[in-house]
Order: C-alpha cells, then structure tokens, then sequence
C-alpha cells in the first residue's frame, strides 16, 4: 500500500499559491476554489481505476459496507476541504462520491480522510495480523460485537462468563450470537431493525426478549446500583 499526501496548493498559477476566493453572494468564510481541485485529481488520476472521495459533512454517511468497498478498489483519491468547503462544482464535475463521517463539523478534512484511511486499509488483506478478526467486528455482521474478555477469569469481583471458560466450542458460538443480538437490541436497535436474521437468530432474539421481560436477580442489581449513583 503507498499512501501520499499532497497540497493542492502545487496545482496553483499564481504568485501566492491561493486555493480559496470569496463566496459568490456573500456571507462568512472562504470558499476552496474549482481549478486547483480539478487539476489535482486530473494530474493524479490514473483513469477507470482511480475513485474520487470529497469528504464532506453533507456526505452520504461513512458506513463499514462502504469501507469494505473502498478497500476493494486500486486508486483512491481523497480530497479534504477546509475553510467553508468546495465550490460545489468540484464534487459534481469530479463525479466524486461525498463521505460523510458524522453529524458533525471539523474545521478541516484531513481527520476525516484519516477515519475513512484507517478503516479501509484493515480491511485489505495481508494488513491485518488475523484476518478473522475483522470479520466478527461491529458492524460487519450487521450487528455490534459480542463483549470480548481476557485475563484474569476474576478482577474485582467481575467474573467472565463462565460458558467462555467451558471449552465447549459451540456453546461459546451461540452465546457470542446471542451477546452479540442483546447488545445490538440495547445499544442499536436501528442496526438490529435491518439486519438479516436467520432462523437461530430469531430463537435468540426471543430468548433475550424474554430474559430482558424477567431481568435476574444480578441485572436487577446492576440497575439500582446504577440509580443509586
Ligand atoms: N461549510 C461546510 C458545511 O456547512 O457543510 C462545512 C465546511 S468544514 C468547516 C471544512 C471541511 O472540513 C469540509 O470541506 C470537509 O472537507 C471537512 N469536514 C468537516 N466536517 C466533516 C465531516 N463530518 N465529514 C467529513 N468531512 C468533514
């Protein structure tokens, strides 16, 4: 993999190297003009197989589907904006896909094209030490992980469960589903509204439904410790 970095201000013709004007209408802040963007990506575009990303928060949000599609491509090519962003004909006229990565706004693309980096280039195989590993992530399966625990078996009172310790290859399969179908109904039941669920899944599903309606003694607990704080 060869990642390089580049300032759009080497694709500029004059004196100051200026890569912003002001915005046409008025109003606050600078605008990233169209010539240094399109003769950026024309001097760094290698044809079919280069793909251009604008990030920007008026993206389409920046999902792991859509990194494991990136990290299936040749060239990618990202472009960060800064100050109020791009003249809106850039991304248009790029035919650039616009990345997203939160409803949120940073003053400057590079972190975003960081995340977009980071989360693309696990996936590409041979990065990874175990590849395995990204497949059981949150997000892959359509749900969030199962929770994850190491040694000591006990610390502080907290004991891992003990079907982890069985040794019992299937058990430990089907209560990482499971875990991993409670936490996605906890924590994002959006995600488990859209996930393909099989037939066992379903049977979990109802188990934790059913577990959650009749919460033991030990969640009860857990909860008014939680209130009492
Ligand atoms: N005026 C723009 C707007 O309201 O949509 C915001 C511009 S922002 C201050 C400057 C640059 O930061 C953007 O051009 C983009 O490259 C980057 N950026 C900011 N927030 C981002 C986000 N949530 N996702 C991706 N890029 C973002």
């Amino acid at each position: 993999m060869e990642i390089r970095v580049h300032d759009l201000r080497s694709w500029t013709h004059d004196r100051h190297h200026v890569v912003d004007d002001m915005p046409y209408g008025g109003g606050a802040g600078m605008v990233l003009k169209p010539e240094p963007a399109f003769e950026s990506v024309e001097a760094l575009c290698r044809g079919p197989e280069s793909r251009v990303i604008v990030l920007s928060p008026q993206g389409i949000p920046f999902t792991q589907e859509i990194a494991g599609e990136l990290a299936r491509e040749a060239h990618l090519i990202l472009l960060c904006g800064r100050y109020e962003g791009f003249d809106d004909r850039i991304p248009r006229g790029l035919g650039a896909l616009e990345l997203s990565i939160g409803d949120y706004v940073l003053t400057g693309g590079e972190l975003a094209a960081l995340v977009v980096l980071d989360a693309v280039v696990r996936l590409v195989p041979g990065v990874l030490g175990d590849a395995a590993s990204a497949q059981t992530d949150s997000f892959v399966t359509g749900l969030l992980e199962y929770p994850q625990y190491t040694r000591p078996p006990t610390y502080r009172g907290m004991a891992v469960p003990p079907v982890l310790l069985s040794g019992d290859h299937q058990a430990i399969a089907r209560w990482r589903r499971k875990e991993a179908i409670r936490r996605t109904l906890e924590r994002r039941p959006d995600l488990l509204a859209r996930a393909v669920l099989s037939e066992l899944d379903r049977e979990l599903l109802a188990e934790v439904e059913e577990e959650d309606a009749s919460p033991s003694e030990a969640s009860m607990k857990n909860e008014k410790l939680t209130t009492d704080n």
